[in-house]
């Protein structure tokens, strides 16, 4: 089986470059390796109505929904915007992601 390979994961600040939220950054809450999303926060919001339930009142509900994969970038803090990052193999075999303008580290 193949491994996938993932830009991103959790607690990154990625970049969105398409849909109604394109151009906004927000911390990567959650990779969803299976359907090739994240969840970022703040962005893709939808709203859910939500029945009553028992004693549980209904009303509406915000909440983050997938974002494509390949519609997210690393933001690279130094270079305020979006990167590709290379990656980089240390001496002790740990990889990690670097900006490629300007190499600075995404995996501190
Ligand atoms: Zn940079």
């Amino acid at each position: 089986m193949q491994t996938k390979k993932i830009h991103v994961k959790r607690g990154d600040i990625v970049f969105v470059t398409t849909g109604k939220d394109r151009n906004k950054t927000g911390k990567l809450l959650k990779v969803d390796a299976g359907k090739n999303g994240v969840i970022v926060e703040g962005v893709n919001v939808v709203k859910r109505h939500n029945r009553a339930r028992g004693n549980q009142p209904g009303g509406i509900v915000e909440k983050e929904a997938l974002v494509h994969l390949s519609n997210v970038m690393l933001f690279c803090a130094k270079c305020q915007k979006p990167v590709r990052a290379k990656i980089s193999v240390l001496e002790d075999g740990k990889k990690v992601r670097l900006c490629k303008k300007c190499g600075e580290s995404f995996d501190n």
